[in-house]
């Protein structure tokens, strides 16, 4: 293993030169799958799959026995200590100490995987952390897209579906808006891609954010009208007025996902979307600008394809499924140390961190720092703005705007909208969400 373990948590801990590089390796991996069974003897991959999985758990086992490795599984949270009451950090240690050699965690609270990968001593990989990421699923879209289009940048993405508890899309919107690309927003009514999601496309990399008119999607949605999410281009800009809204009317790929039933409040309300969600076929691709547009799904697929698009040239989920061996041998190589990818690692982001075990808590209920990690976890945030004050959930990228920061030795407090709220140095600063927890913590007075 390199000096430095690298972890694979959320689409950021690739670089955009690493990612290809890893579709250089994945292609020769791909030229004879069984030509690789000496690249990785010796070591031990643990899948940890506190929820269901067919084609990453698989796939990840499947890449693994094929570069040599073994596999440890657990498969189910009952089977394991954690129906005992084990925390999440208790098991890193343990299976990330001498157990195995490199981690793949799929858990449904968001951050769980970051948590994983602060306690285990090994390489960790999220393969699904709630509705928030789902990064390899990413590599294995950006692969098959590449391959496809012979270029990831540039190109016009229509996502489509339930946008906000897809995790699979968050990870690929982060992505796609690394490479350029053009994102076409088209969700099932109420159920958008997260604001903070958004957020993050427009803060990190600078895109514009702005309507565009999609003309009739029959199959897919009513509304003319979708969100268009672009690089940021000077020269772009006067296009993207109010009343003319930019037409859209080329598309490389949509990317269709199925309604994520499990992540709803109950049964009944997913049902109720489940009648009127969309359905894409060949019949709604008849235009000419879907001529060249690959369909795409990261599968399960339930009823949002039909299966008459499945003979279609231009479907290629199973072709998604399938790469996933390869691009997944290639990241296991990569993270045990095997191979260099000669590529420069993404620089970290410039933004300052904070951490307090008293005051500000991420106000997402389904991240891992108000569930399963609360007694152990201290919440932590990157400042993305210190007036009026903003942060973002190192874990499961959740934004907060505390109201009140105090400081550290006098106690005092400020609006998190004043100036001078912003002259305590960072690592001086408490956050609050309101008076009343800083009181409670016996700040102001
Ligand atoms: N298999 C993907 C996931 O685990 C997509 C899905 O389940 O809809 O997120």
């Amino acid at each position: 293993m390199p000096a430095l373990k690298r972890d694979y948590v959320s689409i950021d801990d690739l670089g955009n030169e690493e990612i290809l590089a890893l579709f250089k390796v994945a292609d020769r991996y791909n030229e004879d799958l069984k030509a690789w069974s000496s690249t990785c003897a010796g070591s031990i991959l643990a899948t940890l799959f506190f929820e269901p999985s067919t084609r990453t758990r698989l796939s990840f086992e499947s890449a693994m026995l094929r570069l040599g490795g073994g596999v440890i599984s657990a498969t189910e949270g009952n089977a394991t200590s954690a129906a005992k009451g084990e925390s999440l950090a208790d098991t890193a240690r343990v299976v990330g100490g001498r157990y195995a050699d490199i981690i793949v965690l799929r858990h449904s609270d968001e951050g769980a995987a970051r948590i994983v990968a602060n306690y285990a001593q090994v390489p960790v990989v999220n393969a699904g952390d709630g509705a928030h990421e789902h990064p390899t699923q990413t590599l294995c879209d950006l692969y098959t897209l590449y391959k496809e289009k012979g270029r990831l940048d540039g190109l016009e993405v229509l996502l489509a579906g339930d946008l906000k508890h897809s995790r699979t899309v968050h990870s690929l919107a982060w992505a796609l808006a690394r490479f350029e690309a053009s994102l076409v927003l088209v969700p099932f009514p109420g159920l958008e891609l997260p604001d903070n999601v958004l957020e993050r496309i427009r803060r990190d990399w600078g895109a514009d954010v702005t309507r565009a008119d999609v003309g009739a999607l029959s199959g897919l949605s009513q509304d003319k009208d979708a969100v268009y999410v672009t690089p940021h281009k000077p020269h772009q800009q006067s296009l993207f007025t109010a009343i003319t809204a930019p037409q859209v009317d080329h598309i490389d790929a949509i990317y269709m996902t199925r309604l994520q039933k499990e992540r709803f409040e109950s049964e009944a309300s997913a049902s109720e979307n489940a009648s009127s969600y969309p359905k894409l076929g060949p019949k709604q691709l008849k235009e000419a600008r879907f001529r060249e547009t690959r369909v795409m799904h990261p599968l399960p697929r339930v009823d949002e394809i039909s299966y008459d698009m499945d003979l279609d040239p231009r479907a290629i989920y199973f072709r998604q499924a399938e790469l996933g061996v390869p691009i997944r041998m290639a990241l296991l190589a990569f993270l045990l140390g095997v191979i260099d990818l000669g590529a420069p690692a993404p620089r970290r982001k410039n933004l300052p961190l904070y951490s307090s075990a008293v005051g500000l808590r991420c106000e997402n209920v389904r991240c891992v720092t108000n569930r399963e990690a609360r007694k152990y976890a201290v919440p932590e945030f990157h400042i993305l703005r210190d007036v009026p004050a903003l942060l973002r959930c190192v874990y499961c990228d959740g934004e907060v705007e505390p109201k009140v920061v105090g400081h550290a030795e006098s106690r005092r407090l400020h609006r998190g909208n004043a100036a001078e709220s912003s002259r305590i140095r960072p690592e001086r600063r408490v956050y609050f969400v309101d008076d009343a927890q800083a009181q409670a913590a016996g700040f102001g007075g």
